[in-house]
C-alpha cells in the first residue's frame, strides 16, 4: 500500500504525547499517518554548530518520525528570518514589519533543499507526499529537481496575500513558479484562492479554468480551497474531562455573579489583541452601568519570543491591560484578567464552556480554530456568543456569529453589549447554526477531501516539455 509522507516545519511527537496537549492538526496528521502508514518529516527544533544534520528516524507501528537538526545560522535565517520575519508578516499584510533580506531567502532555499534531499533518500515510487505551510513553499520544486516524480500536494495554513502586497517581495515570481512543483495546492478560503488567481490574471496574464487548473511552466497545477476545521466530537469529549471540569468550576467561582468575556490567542500582531483591549476599553467607557458586570479573561499564549516585534507586543499588552485595570478597576473587580500562559486543550475546553462570550478579533487570520473550538465546547442549552472578526478565515463559514470589524471600536463595544444581553433563544439559534457548520466540515473531512483530490488527479502532470525544474 502506498505510504503517506507528511512534511512540515516541526514534527509533533505523536509517539509520546496525548491528545490533550497536541494540537488538532497534529492529531489529524497522526490519524492520517496511522491509517495509511508513513513518515512525518520536519525540523527537530534543535540548532547545531556544525550544519544541518541527517534525519533521525524513530518508528512505532507503521509511523516513522524523521527529524532533522538545523544549523544555528539556518534557524536564525530560515525560521526566525524568512518564515517568521518575511513570509508571516507579508502574508498577514504587514509590509511595515516585513524583512526583505537576501540572506533569509538563501537560507530558506537551503533548508528546503536539505528537506528535499532527506525525502529523496527514503521515498518509494508510490508514496504520496503532503507538504504543510509557508515554511516549505519551494519544497515541491526542489523535490522535482532531484527527480522525485511522486504525487505531491501542498496546503497553505495562512492567508494568501493580496497581489499589490505580494509583489513587494523581490522573489514573488520565483515563489509562485516554485508552487508548480506540486500537483495540488490548497488554500484555507475562497478569498485566498481568489487572491492567488488574481496574481495569475494580473501579473502573468494566465487564466486558471473554473475548476482551478492552471497550465504553466510545462506543468499543471490544481488550486482549490479546503477550509480547515476541528473534530467537534473531540472538543465535546475534552469538555467532559476532569481537567475541563476543574477549570470550568474555578473560573465560574472566581467570577460568580459576573459574565465572562473570553479571549484565547497566541501573542501575535495578526490576532488584533491591542484592538480587542481598545474595544473593551471603549465598552467600559460607553456603558458605565455595565462596569463590574463582566470581566474580560484574556489568555495570551507565548509565541516566537525571539522575534523583537513579538517581545514589543507582549510588553504593550501588559501595559495596556494595566492601564484598563488602573482606570476602571475597583476593590472587588478586576476588569481585565490577562494571563501569558499556555493551557492544555482539555483545560481550554472547560474555559471555553465557562465563558458567556468569546472575542475573536484577528486583523487577518488564515482560519482561526479558537472560534470553532469555542462553539464546539458550548452547552447546547445555554451556549455562549461568538464575536468574530470579519477578517478571520472562519468568518467565511461562520456567518451566524456577531461579525465585527476590530478596527471599529464603537461597533465592537456595541457587539459586546449585544452579546451580554442576548436572549437565550437567540443564543441557541445562532449556536445551532454555527455548530451545524463546523460539524459539516470536520478536520477528518478536510484531510479526506484533500487526500482524495490529490490521489484522483490522474496523470495530468506529465510535463509536456520535460523536467522544467532541472537547474
Ligand atoms: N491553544 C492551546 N493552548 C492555549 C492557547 C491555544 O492549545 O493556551 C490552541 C487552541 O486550542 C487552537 C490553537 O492553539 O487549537 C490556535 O489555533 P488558531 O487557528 O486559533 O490560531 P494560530 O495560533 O494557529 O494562529
Amino acid at each position: 500500500m502506498p505510504r503517506l509522507i507528511v512534511v512540515s516545519n516541526r514534527v509533533a511527537d505523536i509517539h509520546s504525547t496525548g491528545s490533550a496537549s497536541s494540537g488538532g492538526l497534529a492529531m489529524a496528521m497522526a490519524g492520517a499517518l496511522k491509517e495509511e502508514g508513513g513518515v512525518w518529516l520536519g525540523w527537530s527544533g534543535n540548532a547545531t554548530d556544525n550544519g544541518d544534520g541527517e534525519p533521525e528516524f524513530s518508528t512505532r507501528d507503521n509511523v516513522t518520525l524523521a527529524r532533522i537538526d538545523l544549523s544555528r545560522q539556518h534557524v536564525e535565517e530560515y525560521y526566525n528570518g524568512y518564515a517568521n520575519r518575511t513570509l508571516w508578516p507579508l502574508f498577514h499584510h504587514r509590509t511595515d514589519l516585513t524583512a526583505y533580506e537576501q540572506s533569509f531567502r538563501d537560507s530558506y532555499l537551503d533548508v528546503n533543499r536539505t528537506f528535499a534531499r532527506a525525502i529523496r533518500s527514503f521515498v518509494k515510487p508510490d508514496d504520496v507526499i503532503w507538504v504543510q505551510d509557508y515554511h516549505l513553499i519551494p519544497l515541491g520544486r526542489e523535490l522535482r529537481a532531484l527527480g522525485v516524480d511522486n504525487r505531491i500536494g501542498f496546503f497553505l495554513h495562512i492567508p494568501w496575500p493580496a497581489r499589490e502586497l505580494f509583489v513587494t517581495l523581490p522573489q514573488h515570481a520565483d515563489l509562485v513558479w516554485s508552487l508548480f512543483g506540486y500537483d495540488l495546492v490548497g488554500f484555507q478560503t475562497d478569498k485566498d484562492l481568489a487572491a492567488f488567481r488574481d496574481y495569475f490574471h494580473t501579473e502573468l496574464n494566465a487564466h486558471p479554468n473554473e475548476e482551478g487548473l492552471i497550465d504553466m511552466f510545462g506543468r499543471r497545477l490544481l488550486a482549490k480551497s479546503y477550509p480547515i476545521s476541528i473534530n467537534p466530537s473531540e472538543m465535546v469529549d475534552l469538555s467532559q474531562t476532569e481537567e475541563a471540569s476543574s477549570s470550568y468550576r474555578r473560573i465560574r467561582k472566581v467570577n460568580a455573579g459576573r459574565k465572562i468575556l473570553l479571549g484565547v490567542d497566541r501573542i501575535d500582531y495578526s490576532k488584533g489583541l491591542l484592538h480587542k483591549f481598545a474595544a473593551y476599553n471603549r465598552f467600559l467607557e460607553e456603558f458605565p452601568d455595565r462596569r463590574g458586570t463582566a470581566t474580560l479573561l484574556q489568555i495570551g499564549q507565548p509565541s516566537r519570543d525571539l522575534v523583537a516585534e513579538y517581545q514589543d507586543l507582549g510588553e504593550d499588552l501588559i501595559a495596556e491591560a494595566g492601564r484598563i485595570n488602573g482606570r476602571f478597576g475597583r476593590l472587588d473587580w478586576t476588569p481585565l484578567s490577562y494571563h501569558t500562559q499556555s493551557y492544555g486543550r482539555d483545560a481550554l475546553a472547560g474555559i471555553y464552556r465557562a465563558a458567556h462570550a468569546c472575542l475573536v478579533t484577528p486583523l487577518r487570520d488564515g482560519m482561526n480554530l479558537v472560534a470553532k473550538e469555542f462553539v464546539a465546547a458550548q452547552d447546547p442549552d445555554d451556549p455562549g456568543v461568538l464575536l468574530l472578526s470579519r477578517f478571520a478565515g472562519a468568518a467565511e463559514q461562520m456567518t451566524e456569529a456577531l461579525l465585527i470589524n476590530p478596527h471599529d471600536k464603537e461597533q465592537c463595544a456595541d457587539a459586546i453589549a449585544q452579546a451580554l444581553d442576548m436572549p437565550r433563544a437567540e443564543r441557541i439559534e445562532r449556536w445551532k447554526a454555527l455548530d451545524e457548520t463546523i460539524s459539516r466540515s470536520s478536520l477528518s473531512a478536510w484531510k479526506e477531501q484533500f487526500m482524495t483530490d490529490l490521489r484522483n488527479l490522474g496523470d495530468v502532470n506529465t510535463p509536456p516539455s520535460g523536467n522544467v525544474f532541472a537547474f
